[in-house]
């Protein structure tokens, strides 16, 4: 399946000058198509675009827009394998990984579309005698999407559905690691009847982003990736007086008690840390346990980390994809490197090379045992198979190290009494807590977000997530006929 990208620009497929190949990080021989190298202008042209768009959009009513996301849902469970098949082979996360994200994306829309009825604001009697006062939601106009490369259908969705939905439209910059999935996104959108300029996308890196951060028809901004950019996203956003949603990094912690279902612990700690190659937001790279039942728990986990089968993600044999990149790849090489100085390496630790994987991006799961609470292993992000255990005595200090980093994404605890749990529930600086179950997972109709160096602004899906899209208005209305005094006169 080859896809060759361009941009999507007032409802035209528009190609740019500059072109770069889009490999399959499994096996960088296979060219999966090609992706625009967009500048500014690409942008700009974008923003133009969707600004002729917004007076035509904004006229149609909130059900009208629900009714084409509703369309989009079928055309997105119609396309799913298709879909999934080329996040797979682009990003590199395995074919039952890739058919899960387009699951969730599906029903995220689908939530999204059904919110096009909900989106309400308050009636109250006014101080004054025939008065009624209300507040409506208004879009800001034109929003500014920048995405990441990890769940390239999801995340641009979870954005272009809540803020078209809210009557805006948009300018699409996904990740230039993913642009086959965000072309496929565009195609569906077309299909499902949004008209011409209501959805753009600019394929490109930096300098297209930096364009619609700039851009003054650019109302608000919804950004998710790393906290460094995310904190450039910021600065410009303030400066600007833009709204600013912004998602980013995680050092996500999985406590283990001593009376916890150690295989249960073990299991969900394996997925967390080794599943999607350790390139979720919500990955588990810190396992915090208690002494007592830490040696039965690392060797769980070092004996699942043992099973992982890496390979290319079509294959169905296989359990773990690359690295997306070469750049990505040499971060996590470098951070086993810091690692081995920092603490004891009980397995992984190198690029694997066997078997034709020579090709490809791939590191090994890794664990690091005995690891300080304040290693940088344990405190920066890695965004790889990696996972450090750090010991601890009790429920406090495991909460004191989970809480000592930059981060607050999410959080797991593994116990079986439940009153450890709440305390943990209560007391874990994190968007989203775990009680027994994994790091990973979200649902559409719940809030989904860090809190942070992860988080900034309202959070993404749930039901009031397309409140990010819209301003709102209060509203007086005199039909009584009284007059409004102030309190002096
Ligand atoms: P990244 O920050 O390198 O890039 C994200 C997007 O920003 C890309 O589209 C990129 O082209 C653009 N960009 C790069 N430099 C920019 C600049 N100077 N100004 C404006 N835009 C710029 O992140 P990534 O490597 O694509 O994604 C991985 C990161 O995303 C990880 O840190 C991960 O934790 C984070 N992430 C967070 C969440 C969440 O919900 N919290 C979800 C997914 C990923």
């Amino acid at each position: 399946m080859r896809i060759d990208c361009t941009n999507l620009i007032g409802g035209e497929w528009t190609p740019c000058a500059d072109n770069a190949p889009n490999r399959c990080p499994a096996n960088t021989d296979e060219i999966l198509g090609q992706s625009p190298v967009s500048g500014a202008d690409e942008a700009n042209a974008a923003i133009a675009a969707a600004e002729a768009a917004l007076p035509g959009w904004r006229e149609t009513t909130a059900p009208q827009r629900g009714a084409l996301l509703f369309q989009l849902v079928r055309l997105l469970e119609r396309d799913a394998d298709k879909l999934a098949e080329a996040l797979s082979r682009e990003e590199g996360k395995i074919l039952r990984e890739a058919k899960g994200e387009v699951g969730k994306t599906i029903r995220y829309v689908e939530f999204a579309a059904g919110d096009a009825r909900r989106m309400t604001g308050i009636t109250s009697e006014s101080e004054l005698p025939g008065t009624t006062a209300m507040t409506i939601w208004r879009p800001h106009g034109v929003v500014g999407l920048i995405t990441p490369w990890n769940f390239p259908v999801c995340i641009p969705l979870w954005k272009i559905a809540p803020a078209v939905a809210a009557g805006n439209t948009v300018v699409l910059k996904p990740a230039p690691e993913t642009p086959a999935t965000a072309h496929l996104i565009g195609e569906l959108l077309a299909e499902a009847g949004f008209p011409a300029g209501v959805v753009n996308i600019v394929h490109g890196d930096v300098a297209p982003a930096q364009a619609i951060l700039d851009h003054p028809a650019v109302k608000a901004i919804s950004f998710t990736g790393s906290t460094s950019v995310g904190r450039i996203v910021e600065k410009r956003c303030g400066e600007l007086h833009k709204p600013v949603q912004c998602e980013l990094g995680g050092k996500n912690p999985l406590i283990v008690l001593d009376d916890a279902d150690i295989d249960k612990a073990a299991a969900a700690c394996a997925l967390g840390a080794f599943g999607s190659t350790g390139q979720r937001c919500t990955a588990t790279s810190r396992a915090i346990v208690m002494e007592s039942v830490a040696d039965a728990f690392v060797a769980k986990v070092q004996d699942l980390a043992g099973q992982v089968r890496a390979g290319h993600p079509m294959d169905e044999a296989t359990t773990m994809g690359p690295s997306v990149s070469e750049r990505q790849l040499d971060q996590v090489l470098r951070y086993m490197e810091i690692g081995r100085g920092e603490a004891d390496q009980l397995c992984g630790g190198t690029r694997l090379t066997d078997d034709g994987l020579d090709k490809g991006y791939f590191p090994a799961p890794t664990i690091f045992d005995r690891v300080s609470a304040d290693a940088r292993i344990a405190t920066e992000e890695i965004f790889g198979p990696v996972l450090s255990v750090v010991r601890v005595g009790g429920l406090d200090e495991a909460i004191e190290v989970a809480n000592a980093v930059d981060f607050g994404l999410t959080s797991s605890i593994f116990t079986s009494d439940i009153s450890k749990a709440f305390v943990a529930i209560e007391q874990l600086e994190s968007g989203m807590t775990h009680v027994n179950n994994p790091t990973i997972g979200g649902e559409a109709h719940m809030p989904f977000g860090g809190i942070k160096a992860t988080g900034v602004g309202p959070r993404e899906m749930g039901p009031d997530a397309w409140k990010f899209y819209a301003e709102s208005k209060t509203v007086y209305i005199n039909h009584g006929g009284g007059a409004r005094k102030s309190n002096l006169y």
